[in-house]
């Protein structure tokens, strides 16, 4: 029987939106108030405006204010890119409807690679400041600080960070290198990714990984590797991608989650996806990614 031998992470060159900074954060110097106060007195167009849902596009790049046109908000330095301007963000309650406003998901499959990164920089911050305006400790109201990166308490003092929620997402793959595809329940027939779910507290990823497929197909894993990661600013999430190879192939799904799961191999998805039976996410998707790497080429056709 063979061996079931999943992708080498070191070989691998991850290809989907948030795959990477491509941005200098500058997280050694924005805690300097002077510093980041200054950026603001920049000429040149460098401010995004976003409120986590929306951005303004134009063309294929996120639309850039100079500072003295922002509008007002909370003020955030996103950083350096292409050795131009150090990028800025103001984040607004609602960008207001205007040409080229689009939602955080629709620009993340249009833009070039700086500006998703910047976006989902800029979207991240907004969705945190938005849902956090009070001390999870004593509940007064706080203000934000350090370029945008902490709010702090004036009452308690307390300082606090952005939150990221981790969510594991694996390709399942079997001994004789099938892979394991699932179809959640509030899915239409025919679109299929790979599993996910959330970290749970206290929990290693690898972990996650086993907990996550044995409740939702009822499948125990033996190996898992690491793939790659992808910030998933929508609205506060990184997906971690792994391979996770099953030591079973009897699939009994939790029918909460997912309602449908199945082995395939190359051959029978190629004629799956080609006859349109089952689509695959989209290109902008670690799952994709995952898959593809698994598959060794494009799969035909998406959700
Ligand atoms: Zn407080």
């Amino acid at each position: 029987m063979p061996d079931a031998s999943p992708p080498d992470p070191r070989t691998l060159t991850p290809e989907f939106a948030f795959a990477r900074a491509w941005h200098d954060r500058l997280g050694l110097v924005r805690g300097d108030d002077d510093w980041a106060t200054g950026l603001w007195k920049q000429n040149e167009p460098c401010v995004v405006v976003t409120d986590g849902r929306h951005v303004v596009l134009d063309g294929e790049h996120l639309e850039l204010l100079p500072p003295s046109q922002a509008p007002p908000g909370d003020r955030a330095v996103l950083g350096e890119g292409d050795g131009g301007p150090t990028y800025l963000a103001v984040l607004v309650d609602e960008v207001p409807e205007q040409s080229g406003r689009v939602s955080t998901r629709e620009a993340a499959a249009a833009l070039d690679p700086l500006g998703g990164s910047l976006m989902a920089h800029a979207a991240g911050l907004a969705n945190w400041h938005r849902t956090h305006p009070r001390c999870a400790r004593c509940g007064a109201e706080t203000v934000a600080a350090d370029a945008g990166h902490v709010r702090r308490c004036p009452v308690c003092q307390a300082s606090h960070f952005p939150r990221t929620d981790p969510a594991v997402i694996m390709l399942v793959i079997d001994s004789v290198d099938r892979a394991l595809l699932g179809r959640q329940r509030v899915w239409p027939a025919g679109r299929f990714s790979t599993l996910a779910g959330f970290v749970e507290p206290g929990e290693a990823l690898e972990d996650a990984v086993r907990r996550e497929v044995a409740e939702e197909v009822g499948i125990t894993i033996s190996t898992v590797s690491y793939g790659a990661s992808q910030a998933w600013p929508f609205p506060s999430s990184l997906m971690v991608g792994f391979f996770a190879v099953a030591e079973g192939t009897d699939i009994d799904v939790d029918g909460v989650e997912i309602a449908e799961a199945r082995w395939v191999t190359r051959e029978q998805l190629t004629a799956l996806a080609a006859g349109g039976s089952v689509r695959l996410p989209g290109r902008l998707s670690i799952s994709r990614w995952l898959i593809e790497t698994w598959y060794g080429g494009e799969v035909p056709g998406n959700w």
